[in-house]
């Protein structure tokens, strides 16, 4: 058994607002013991100094896009439809290469700013394969990151799952659009149970999981074929759920009902469900998603950029919803930073009313950072605390840093003053991934020159694709904000459209 001790650190424990002087000890990769500072430790153990450093629980990002991160800063106003509309010009003729860098990059991002597990919609045209989500996967693997990467899926395209959106369009563009069908269910289901057939990676540390993307993507025995696998592989389902307006008002059009209500009547909902933003819940989805003991990954940020609105974190705690927070893809945050995806959900709190009774805590919003994500990656108990039996996750933050000058409130501090700069190492399963603000295992000058070769063949090859999004973006950019001009009402009885 190995053994390392990080000594004269100060231990952040989120839930009771303190961070005292412990040392802790490392039993390969897990925590064995937190004691009093020189405390004893096995002959032979590694001892590393933590001296005027903050430790606290790894982030664990409950919402990403391992393939959004060669597409960050492509777009300014887009709307979660434009960004649908963008895609094969922002993520279209991706090799098998560009799928490792591309997530290799976010995990570089995520790591470096305090980051140790996320949940990652990884996306495949037109289908996932085997081959593609392991090099996900080991994209991973090869930073030392914890993952659950699920496959995002669905059998509509984006065009057939909005109401009257190819008849706005002129008929050489409904021409084109109809080239980006999905392939049939069966395929892709195909591939996803190839994928996990052989997961070669160890689960603690990269698992599997399926997202049918959006429910009106998928055909409802699409979503049901996707659920059942999920429950027979026994692995997460995570879906985009009332993200944005038009969203919404879709959900009551195609099933005169909200997409959480339909969701819930095929049967689908569970405590390994979770819900990708959740803007437009209403009062009733969000007890039926409580009840159920799923999740919502909240993601401030994105639904800011994307103008999708300010999603009510305090009602869905009110009503017994797992809190996790996420960043979302690079391609609509613009960053991979959790310090600020937590900021930003105690800010977006504090700006939904005036009571500030009802605001978001600091404290609350670090836990959903931490142990609410870590429950929705299904790595509940294992990751998300520093405690004995918990996972060696582990972010060292440098106490000199002027984030920190002075040191007020340790739980203030990491929600409203942290921004990733004080970050100085970050260990994963008692493995350092980070040591003094360095990458270890990963050269990143080589991946600058990959990354760099990468975006400028895929401008290049997406060229056609890009004045293809030119062409629809008037179409869609007027046709999606007229459907959300409907007037939409989320009360306490429910949502629903006049
Ligand atoms: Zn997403």
């Amino acid at each position: 058994m190995a053994h390392t001790i990080l000594r004269g650190g100060r231990v952040l424990d989120i839930a009771a607002g303190t961070a005292e002087f412990a040392d802790i000890l490392i039993e390969d990769d897990t925590i064995r013991e937190i004691g009093p500072p020189g405390c004893a430790a096995p002959e032979g153990a590694i001892e590393i100094s933590a001296a005027r450093r903050l430790l606290h629980p790894g982030l664990v990002n409950a919402h990403t896009h391992g393939h959004g991160n060669l597409a960050k800063g492509m777009g300014d106003r887009w709307t979660l439809e434009l960004l649908l509309t963008a895609a094969p010009w922002i993520t279209g003729n991706r090799s098998l290469d560009d799928r490792y860098l591309s997530t290799q990059l976010g995990a570089v991002e995520m790591v470096m700013k305090g980051c140790t597990a996320c949940y990652d919609l990884s996306f495949e045209w037109p289908l996932p394969t085997a081959e593609g989500l392991a090099l996900a996967a080991q994209a991973y693997a090869d930073v030392g990151m914890r993952a659950v990467i699920a496959p995002m899926v669905a059998d509509r395209s984006f065009y057939e799952a909005i109401p009257g959106l190819i008849e706005a369009m002129p008929p050489a563009l409904r021409t084109r659009v109809a080239e980006l069908r999905l392939p049939p269910a069966e395929a892709t289901l195909a591939g996803i149970r190839a994928a996990f057939a052989a997961w070669p990676f160890d689960r603690q540390q990269i698992c599997p999981a399926v997202a049918p993307t959006i429910p009106h993507h998928c055909s409802d025995e699409f979503i049901l074929d996707c659920a059942a696998l999920a429950r027979e592989l026994d692995v997460g389902l995570h879906s985009h759920v009332a993200e944005s307006k038009v969203q919404a008002v879709t959900g009551i059009r195609v099933y005169g009902r909200t997409q959480t209500a339909h969701l819930d009547a095929l049967g689908v909902l569970g405590p390994r469900f979770t819900v990708a933003h959740g803007v437009w819940l209403d009062d009733d989805d969000m007890a039926r998603l409580g009840g159920h003991g799923a999740s919502v990954a909240h993601n401030p940020g994105s639904n800011m950029r994307l103008g999708g609105g300010l999603a009510d974190s305090r009602a869905m705690l009110d009503r017994g919803v797992n809190l996790g927070i996420g960043t979302d893809g690079a391609n609509c945050s613009d960053n991979q930073n959790m310090y600020e995806a937590m900021r930003l959900a105690s800010f977006v709190s504090k700006v939904r009313g005036t009571d500030w009774r009802g605001w978001l805590t600091t404290r609350e919003a670090a836990l959903a950072a931490t142990e609410g994500s870590a429950r929705a990656l299904g790595f509940e108990g294992r990751i998300g605390r520093l405690m004995p039996g918990y996972k060696a996750d582990i972010v060292m933050l440098d106490l000199d840093h002027p984030n920190w000058l002075p040191l007020n409130d340790p739980v203030n501090q990491l929600v409203h003053s942290e921004d990733g700069g004080a970050v100085a190492s970050v260990m994963i399963g008692g493995r350092l991934v980070v040591d003094n603000r360095r990458v270890v295992s990963v050269n990143l000058e080589r991946l600058r020159r990959r990354v760099e070769a990468a975006r400028d063949r895929l401008a290049a090859a997406n060229a056609d694709n890009r004045r293809l999004y030119e062409a629809l973006e008037p179409v869609v950019g007027s046709h999606c904000p007229g459907l959300a001009r409907a007037p939409y009402h989320i009360d306490r009885y429910g949502a629903r459209q006049e």
